[in-house]
């Protein structure tokens, strides 16, 4: 047979996203389901949002700004960089993508924790390099030093997940710097910080601010959790300008829309209410993890918006069983069970599912 596609690709995982409520429910004949599989946060979009997405629409027959200008502007002002150090993309996911194809050429290694973000693999598999995964510690978090010791010269590229996804579990200051120092100039760091608007752990350092002016080091961020985003796609990344300048080279033109511009800058306009949301969630995360913590499941701190429940081989029924409670969760089998933090409600609903399953 004629081959079309690489033959690499045929072993790669696909991404798996949170099932879908629907399926669920004609699967089961179940009355409704609610979903905390995505991570999503469950308050609908910040106030402003639909109304500039609205507006926005009425011009989707030209294309966005390429540029993405004033957001790129918005963004470098409020981290204090310079716009030209920020690159916006059609998801914090394509951008990691974009980093993978800005520094690996065939063979090159991209070192990251596991089990971590799963679009990490994918990303090191369609840029054609080599997925070096260094094993996370026994409480779920990375092993920085191990990753540390894992660079060879082929190594391009360091994902840091900060917190991690799907543990939960965060990286303090003091072991941050102390990887940075041992990281070679000439390897890029990538500190994904998808969820930290979650963070509440002061010794849990904001990337941005605190890594922001090394040299080597880029920082992904997303407004797809805590800004309410996750439908329109939008994420970026800040870099050193000759580092963003190449990305931009090869960025997808046009991939942040009309309509993802518009709604990011409303929705950055409401800080205000995203951090009164987000302490919502974090009052719930706190309230999950006693409770299961009280059905005897060792749910390690999370930092971000879910926890996480290190099952084991009983990742699969268990998920299994608070599906046909109509409680949808993600099973990372056979690690363990993410649980996205919901409404109070919501979250009532999957402890009744968890006490029943466990
Ligand atoms: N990084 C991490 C750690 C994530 O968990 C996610 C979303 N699941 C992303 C990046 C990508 O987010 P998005 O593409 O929606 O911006």
């Amino acid at each position: 047979m004629t081959r079309l596609t690489r033959p690499d690709l045929d072993a790669l995982p696909n991404y798996v996203p949170g099932r879908n409520i629907a399926d669920l429910v004609r699967e089961l004949g179940l009355d409704e389901a609610i979903k905390l599989a995505s991570n999503e946060v469950p308050y609908g979009p910040l106030p402003g949002v639909v109304e500039a997405v609205t507006e926005a629409v009425t011009t989707v027959h030209r294309y966005p700004d390429m540029g993405v200008v004033r957001l790129r502007e918005v963004i470098g002002e409020r981290f204090g960089v310079s716009p030209d150090r920020v690159v916006t993309g059609c998801g914090s996911v394509a951008l990691a993508e974009i980093l993978a194809k800005t520094t690996c050429l065939p063979g090159d290694e991209i070192i990251y924790s596991w089990r971590s973000f799963e679009a990490y693999p994918i990303i090191a598999a369609g840029g054609g390099a080599t997925s070096i995964r260094v094993p996370n510690t026994a409480g779920h978090g990375h092993d920085l030093t191990a990753m540390a010791a894992a660079i060879t010269d082929r190594t391009r590229m360091i994902f840091v997940c900060n917190p991690n996804n799907p543990t939960g579990t965060s990286l303090r200051k003091a072991e941050i710097d102390r990887f940075l120092d041992a990281v070679p100039s000439d390897v890029l760091v990538v500190l994904d910080e998808a969820y930290r608007e979650f963070v509440t752990d002061p010794d849990v350092p904001d990337a941005l601010r605190t890594y922001g002016d090394r040299p080597n080091v880029v920082v992904l961020r997303t407004m797809s959790k805590a800004w309410g985003l996750a439908g329109l796609r939008m994420g970026y990344l800040v870099a050193q300008p000759e580092v963003a300048a190449t990305i931009r080279k090869v960025v997808t033109p046009f991939s942040t829309s009309t309509v993802a511009q518009a709604a990011a800058l409303a929705a950055l306009d409401q800080e205000e209410e995203m951090r009164r949301r987000c302490s919502l969630v974090i009052a719930e995360r706190t309230r999950l993890t006693e409770a299961l913590r009280k059905l005897s499941v060792d749910v390690p701190d999370s930092q971000a918006n879910f926890v996480w429940l290190p099952l084991g081989e009983r990742t699969a029924e268990f998920s299994a069983a608070c599906e046909s409670r109509g409680v949808i969760v993600r099973g990372f089998h056979p690690e363990g069970v993410r649980v996205t933090v919901g409404t109070p409600e919501e979250n009532d609903r999957f402890l009744a599912a968890a006490e029943a399953a466990l």
